[in-house]
């Protein structure tokens, strides 16, 4: 049996919910060396096998973009927290997780692996990305409403 892990950003308007296809300990755990995650002391996890569910209240996302800008780095408005990473191609929305924005449980303690993705190119970005991340169904409305 695996655990659904439920996290939120700082002030709850955006609600996270992760189905893994595995336990939470087999779950990777993804350190970006890159300028704005290093800034954010993001930690990430995704799982290809498993669904994510973001809930937002109406308004409350920023998307923001930088870079090659191909992908859509979405933070809470309201407590400046960076929820995820997600693109979307082909109709399908694929995201990576930010535990330390999202506070999750189940990877305290653990070492993050350090990750440079410096010299790909887009191709590479979007195949990588749509292997790795988990599929995501993003939803705008008031959480637990
Ligand atoms: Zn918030």
């Amino acid at each position: 049996m695996t655990q659904t892990l439920n996290g939120s950003c700082y002030c709850g308007a955006v609600h996270v919910q992760l189905d893994p296809g595995k336990p939470v300990g087999e779950l990777p755990l993804r350190v970006c060396q890159c300028g704005f995650c290093r800034r954010h002391g993001a930690r990430y996890t995704s799982d290809p096998a498993g669904w994510l569910h973001i809930t937002a209240a109406p308004g409350v996302l920023r998307r923001y973009r930088f870079s090659r800008q191909t992908a859509d780095f979405l933070i809470c408005q309201e407590c400046a927290c960076y929820v995820a990473a997600m693109i979307e191609d082909e109709g399908q929305a694929y995201a990576t997780l930010n535990v330390v924005g999202t506070n999750l449980p189940g990877f305290d303690g653990r070492d993050g692996e350090p990750l440079d993705y410096e010299d790909e190119t887009d191709e590479q970005r979007l195949a990588r990305r749509k292997a790795r991340w988990t599929p995501t169904t993003l939803v705008e409305a008031v959480p637990n409403a």
